[in-house]
């Protein structure tokens, strides 16, 4: 008998450690001290120990009881005291205040913010428009031939609008024009021409759309950031200053660029304007696929028909499109190596900027 009481001291002292809570605590008192407990069991038995044992049986029957009564009352003042409600009453200017999560800026409405202010500051203005837009604005105006492989739906995203206006009871203006998310800005171009009086010159950006297989280099949705000058006398060198001065402004130092012939349906004669890769200078790597410059825009003089289509005589007008990749303005300048991490949300990425 008095190997079974100091068998369960040990045990409840032990077990007592591992009490966490009021719960667990319940519980404990439940197992040992209710009236069908291991303790209250243990102290019943004392009456079948043979008379001659029973004092000192019942002096370390009672030894033990106190003893566990003080850790358990020990333990259940500990779990109750009211340790958050003490910790608010102390004030502790020593301890690290609590930081403040502040959001910052995307990189790519960084590098809107900055083209917009340096164009503005050379007298551009800003115009925006929509991204649904017609077959008209995104082909037909721009001078695509019928036939063009970009009109086909593996590169644009044609929308169903008859079935949505059925099922969502939406009126459409025309219904017998094709709509689609915009796949290029120059669109938006000849809206503006047909309800401005030119000499103008303004810029407009935003994003755009294409049905594509994605890569490190190649995204469905991503960003463009176009220009337009219509003037009587319009030279491609200036625009050739034009861009430098721009990209200059942007990434904050002296960039190399070269304008080569380049062939697009919305301008004659086309240019293409390459950069020197501002994450190698030159050297090759990965991201200008070891060339050293990289493809960031095309352009050229607006086509004969563009002009007409934007409700301009091509004889009285010269003009300068600069079609700008953003995105890869954007990788350039902050050398990021794959443009899938511009809208993945992922937070480690976006932190950086
Ligand atoms: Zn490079």
């Amino acid at each position: 008998m008095k190997e079974i009481l100091q068998n369960l001291k040990s045990e409840i002292v032990e077990k007592i450690k591992f009490i966490k809570n009021e719960a667990d605590l319940e519980n404990f008192r439940l197992e040992y001290f209710s009236r069908k407990g291991k303790f209250t069991e243990a102290l019943k038995k004392i009456k079948d120990v043979a008379d001659a044992e029973k004092p000192v049986i019942g002096k370390i029957a009672n030894e033990v009881k106190k003893e566990i009564e003080h850790i358990f009352e020990q333990t259940k003042n500990f779990l109750t005291d009211d340790v958050t409600v003490k910790k608010e009453k102390i004030y502790d200017p020593t301890l690290p205040g609590l930081k403040k999560t502040i959001g910052t800026l995307h990189p790519t409405t960084r590098m809107i913010h900055e083209l917009n202010e340096a164009f503005r500051s050379l007298n551009f203005e800003i115009y925006e428009g929509n991204e649904i837009t017609t077959e008209e604005q995104a082909f037909d105006n721009l001078n695509f031939p019928p036939d063009h492989p970009a009109r086909e739906s593996m590169d644009t995203y044609w929308i169903k609008l008859q079935k949505i206006q059925k099922q969502k009871n939406i009126k459409i203006l025309n219904a017998s024009e094709k709509y689609c998310l915009r796949p290029h800005l120059t669109g938006v171009s000849v809206n503006y021409m047909k309800t401005h009086k030119p000499p103008f010159q303004f810029v407009y950006p935003g994003r755009v759309f294409r049905s594509e297989a994605t890569d490190a280099g190649h995204e469905r949705c991503f960003y463009q950031y176009e220009a337009l000058i219509v003037n009587h006398d319009v030279s491609f060198s200036a625009g050739k200053i034009l861009i430098k001065t721009i990209l200059e402004r942007v990434f904050g130092h002296e960039v190399k660029i070269r304008m080569r012939a380049g062939f697009f349906p919305f301008v004659e004669p086309g240019f293409e304007i390459d950069m020197e890769c501002q994450v190698c200078h030159g050297l090759g790597c990965g991201i200008c696929k070891h060339n050293g410059w990289l493809e960031i825009m095309p352009g050229g003089a607006p086509h004969p028909n563009v002009f007409k289509a934007g409700g301009l005589d091509p004889k009285k007008w010269q003009g300068f499109y600069i079609n700008v990749g953003l995105d890869r303005l954007v990788m350039m300048k902050y050398g990021i190596d794959d443009i899938r991490l511009m809208h993945s949300g992922d937070l480690r990425f976006l932190r950086q900027f």
